[in-house]
């Protein structure tokens, strides 16, 4: 192939601990060109899924570390005649989980940028430190591409005082930036965004609620396309209850572990994220597998759902009374997009708040954004799918037309 078949497109990157996802796509068009899951980096056990133009590749054998994974993914590229570093790329968009109290706006990334990112790992030791190893080994293959951070607490921001101060002593939540951050923010800002699209209404007049449920889980009062709270905080583990994560929790909890069941600090952390919620429960964290528990009478996975909906049903109140008005009530993410069930449980007797969903609606499966509440309901609910990849290529190429 002698074009340049990926030109004037954007790489996003999303990199783990031990995976990397990442995407061509071109951002006015919203082609995507290419998409790939590198998994299990540094076990032998490594593979990579890899679809370009429409066939897929899945490569297995050991990948060391994330240089190796880039290394890989270039070579299933040019095995497609595509080189990445030399098809007129216009940037590398890298999702950046925490922006800590310096980045609230996409950031081309420079030797200084990468420092700073690198200072605040400290407030996202599990997600920052693999943004990072995935920035480093992009820039070593493509250093002539423009590389932007766009970062998932971003959108938040401006979250009004009151919502993102937590009630700690104020000197040491200064001294340690602890306040309440907020994530997926991409993901927010864009349903939200296009909530507004599909019901043609100026974003400005809109109140919403938005509810990403996916393996992490989050939910956001939108007011006129301005978040006035959000359900995660400091660290993604604030809120919702999620796949593997608490949600809220009492802070004494991790007082009585540490001092009676002798539990190191290391140990509570994994027990929180990587132990809990849905999993902890009922040993399933996808959703899926929940549901089939609950639908057979399985007692811990139908208590596990029970703890779920509750936790979203207290958020769904207070975000009504904070917005005063809700004009739309948004669900995305892959247990919101997919899961009818969980739509129509969370939102089960409130028609005497004008939230009333049509069965029939809620019941169709669809890639679209829809709605589905009845004619009559004062709220409009809507399946919104999100599509972080093409909010970072696009915020990304945004940064890089700014460029001089
Ligand atoms: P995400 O993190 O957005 O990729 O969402 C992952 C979660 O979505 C997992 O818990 C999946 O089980 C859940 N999910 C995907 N498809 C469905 C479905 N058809 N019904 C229920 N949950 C689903």
């Amino acid at each position: 192939m002698s074009e340049a078949p990926i030109d004037g497109s954007v790489l996003v990157v999303n990199a783990g601990s031990s995976s990397l996802k990442y995407q061509v796509l071109h951002p006015a068009t919203e082609e995507v060109i290419a998409d790939g899951l590198a998994e299990q980096i540094g076990e032998s056990t490594s593979r990579i899924k890899h679809w370009y133009r429409g066939h897929e590749v899945v490569l297995e054998g050991p990948l060391a570390d994330h240089d190796a994974a880039i290394a890989a993914v270039l070579e299933l590229f040019a095995a497609d005649g595509v080189d990445v570093a030399d098809s007129g790329l216009a940037a590398v968009g890298h999702r950046v989980v925490h922006g800590g109290r310096s980045f609230f706006e996409p950031t081309l990334i420079d030797d200084a940028v990468r420092s700073e990112i690198e200072r605040i790992c400290p407030l996202a030791p599990l997600h920052n430190p693999a943004n990072l190893v995935g920035i480093d080994a992009v820039t070593a293959l493509l250093p002539a591409v423009p590389a932007v951070a766009i970062f998932d607490t971003a959108f938040f921001h401006d979250l009004p005082a009151a919502a993102s101060t937590y009630a700690l002593d104020a000197a040491v939540a200064d001294e340690y930036a602890v306040r309440r951050y907020g994530f997926h923010g991409t993901s927010h800002e864009y349903v939200s965004r296009k909530v507004a699209e599909v019901l043609g209404r100026d974003l400005t007049e809109l109140n919403q609620i938005v509810l990403h449920l996916g393996n992490g889980a989050s939910m956001s009062a939108v007011a006129g396309g301005k978040p006035i709270d959000t359900t995660m905080g400091m660290t993604p583990l604030e809120g919702l209850v999620m796949g593997t994560r608490t949600g809220d929790i009492d802070a004494g909890v991790v007082f009585q572990l540490a001092r009676v069941a002798g539990m190191s600090i290391d140990d509570i952390d994994t027990l929180f994220n990587k132990r809990s919620g849905l999993k902890g429960m009922c040993g399933e964290n996808d959703f899926r597998a929940v549901l089939q528990r609950v639908e057979a009478g399985d007692e811990s996975a139908k208590l596990a759902y029970e703890v779920y909906l509750h936790r979203l049903r207290r958020y769904i109140g207070a975000y009504m009374i904070e917005l005063g008005r809700v004009d739309a009530i948004v669900f995305t993410a892959g247990v919101g997009e997919n899961a009818a069930q969980v739509r129509a449980d969370s939102l089960a007797g409130l028609a005497g708040y004008g939230i009333e969903i049509d069965a029939d609606r809620n019941a169709i499966r669809s890639p679209d954004p829809r709605v589905i509440s009845t004619a009559d309901s004062k709220v409009t609910v809507l399946v919104v799918p999100t599509n972080e990849e093409l909010a970072i290529a696009r915020q990304a190429m945004e940064v890089v037309g700014q460029t001089p």
